[in-house]
């Protein structure tokens, strides 16, 4: 984990002398009515800015209207979203690079970072925005993104890769790419720390969940206005609280796997495993939260977990859709005992679904219009019983113990009056 730095306005020493008026105040010293956001694009697909977009808690909007309470207001600066274009959209960023900004501002990666230096033997580049100069060149040339980020990471208040192309490389990166795609993390190195003191904060998924991402610049945000912690991160930089769990574990199709019940082709209700989910050893929390104001997700929407949360995405994943090789023990094992306990349950549930008036009054008859339910019988009355003392053994049974006899005749035994006609008040 990482521990929280000292705040830039943190008064850490005693004996510094105070500050004189009128000193030009550090750009991070919260509170601060105004954040920027830069955001820059590698080898990706837009998919991260489309699931951003997509949002509700916060939702971009709330972060860009500072409508949420003691959040600074977001300015956004997205070479798609944006209003601004050429030199008034590049500027900003620019002066961001410059420490020329007189706001706090995080940079936001999104696509993985390819080797330049590969693109530039041909003449070309991979991922550029705006111009810059060079030595011996008589124009400027495509500024790489890589580049920027670079050079504008040092004054981040924070630099946060978004989607797994950004937070570990992802599909760019896959082994036989010809462009030495890599990540973030991999490109800044392992001693970066951005003026907040902070290591790259990973948000991975393919695409990621949005509000994984707003969530957790909303988390930064009350940080640098010293109004809460500094969020915990796990070892690899993602925010601990939405990564620490597996896929498996919030799955709604976890009581199949449990039961030892499997899809065998897609479309089928049960457990995806066997036709090729990775999600009891995957760290993600989209079928918890949802892709999209809490709806959706993979196993949701019917599809198997392939991993693209993860570092060993997609190499260590493929081939997709087929069976992943650790789950031949514990699918074997859990279809084992799952056959035992589906038919111990099953009793369980014709037990459940009896009131017990229709034990008592109608001898196990239901009084159904809708259909035949057979009464518990033999085999089945024999395990009630036991059923039955086993969940009050040590506690006392509440009135049931049929010293008491109803019957279904509940009218009371009165004759109502003949109602009086009309006339018969007249007269
Ligand atoms: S579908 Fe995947 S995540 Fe869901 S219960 Fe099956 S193995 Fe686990
Ligand atoms: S459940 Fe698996 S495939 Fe789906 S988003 Fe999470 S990690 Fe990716």
């Amino acid at each position: 984990m990482v521990t929280a730095p000292a705040r830039p306005d943190a008064d850490t020493d005693q004996d510094a002398a105070p500050e004189p008026e009128g000193a030009p105040r550090h750009p991070l010293e919260g509170p601060v009515d105004t954040v920027h956001a830069f955001w820059l694009a590698g080898m990706s697909c837009d998919g991260c800015s489309i699931a951003a977009t997509g949002a509700t808690n916060p939702s971009v909007e709330d972060l860009l209207n500072g409508t949420i309470s003691g959040l600074p207001r977001v300015i956004l600066h997205h070479p798609v979203l944006s209003l601004a274009a050429g030199e008034e959209f590049i500027e900003p960023f620019d002066q961001a690079e410059r420490g020329e900004l007189d706001a706090p501002f995080v940079v936001v990666y999104e696509g993985s970072i390819a080797d330049e230096r590969i693109a530039w033997e041909s003449g070309g580049y991979w991922s550029a925005m705006g111009n810059h100069a060079i030595e011996d060149a008589e124009h400027e040339v495509p500024y790489p993104t890589s580049t920027r980020l670079r050079n504008m990471s040092k004054n981040a208040a924070a630099v946060v890769a978004i989607g797994t192309c950004a937070t570990w490389g992802g599909v760019p990166s896959a082994i036989g790419n010809p462009t030495n795609a890599m990540s973030v993390m991999d490109y800044l190195g392992e001693g970066y720390r951005s003026a907040l003191g902070l290591p790259v904060i990973n948000i991975p998924g393919c695409a990621p969940v949005g509000d994984n991402f707003t969530e957790t610049i909303a988390g930064i945000l009350y940080f640098l206005q010293g109004l809460g912690p500094l969020p915990e991160f796990d070892e690899l930089g993602r925010p601990a609280w939405l990564f620490s769990e597996t896929v498996h574990r919030g799955c709604t199709r976890a009581g199949y796997y449990e039961e030892g019940v499997f899809a065998e082709c897609y479309g089928d209700p049960e457990c995806l495993v066997e036709v090729g989910c990775w999600g009891p050893v995957v760290n993600c929390n989209i079928v918890s939260r949802g892709a999209q104001s809490h709806m959706g997700g993979c196993m949701a929407a019917g599809g198997p977990c392939i991993g693209c949360t993860m570092p060993g995405f997609p190499d260590r994943f493929a081939p997709f859709y087929k069976t992943p090789p650790g789950s031949a023990l514990s699918s074997n094992a859990s279809r084992t005992l799952g056959f035992g306990m589906r038919r111990l349950r099953s009793l369980t549930n014709k037990y459940a679904n009896q009131e017990t008036r229709w034990e008592t009054v109608d001898h196990g008859n239901v009084p159904s219009g809708w259909g035949k339910v057979d009464k518990p019988a033999g085999v089945e009355k024999v395990m009630h019983f036991f059923y039955e003392k086993m969940q009050f053994q040590g506690s006392r049974k509440p009135g049931r113990d049929g010293s008491r006899k109803w019957g279904t005749d509940v009218e009371p035994n009165r004759t109502r009056p003949a109602p009086k006609h009309e006339d018969d008040t007249e007269r």
